[in-house]
């Protein structure tokens, strides 16, 4: 009787001991997976966001892309431009402008960019000195059709 008693108190114990060990073997195995879960899950997060990046190229370069894709594309250039306007602002408090060609902060009294050697044009200046000049060449350009349609008349 006592001998059954310490048989089954040994075989109770080892399967206990053995119990333990899986339970400690199904963790590690179930950290294992949950490791290898978020591994891909980073992976095609990742490819996500290059795909996304793929397309906005594609949609910035005009090229023709269907109404759904669009509208996000859309929503992505508002708060890019939002974001522009906000790194203008931060800059301008501490006396620095944003690069055209690469949107670092540069020195306030920069003439070219430190970072990609692009100078530095204001950017107010620049499209209206364009559309005057263009202005005066198109009314060169009619001044010179209306003198030959005059002289062609006479
Ligand atoms: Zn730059």
């Amino acid at each position: 009787m006592g001998n059954d008693f310490f048989e089954n108190l040994s075989e109770t114990l080892s399967r206990t001991a053995k119990d333990i060990s899986e339970k400690a073997e199904n963790f590690y195995e179930s950290q294992k997976l949950r490791n290898q879960i978020s591994g891909e899950e980073r992976i095609i997060n990742k490819t996500m966001r290059n795909l996304g990046n793929l397309i906005y190229k594609r949609y910035e370069k005009g090229e023709a892309v269907d109404e759904e894709v669009a509208a996000l594309c859309g929503e992505i250039c508002q708060h890019k431009n939002k974001m522009e306007g906000l790194k203008k602002s931060a800059a301008n408090r501490q006396g620095q402008k944003i690069c055209k060609s690469c949107h670092n902060a540069i020195s306030g009294d920069a003439a070219f960019c430190p970072y990609c050697g692009e100078p530095y044009t204001d950017e107010k200046e620049a499209p209206e000195k364009e559309s005057s000049e263009k202005e005066a060449q198109e009314a060169e350009e009619e001044k010179e059709v209306n003198t030959e349609e005059e002289s062609g008349e006479e």
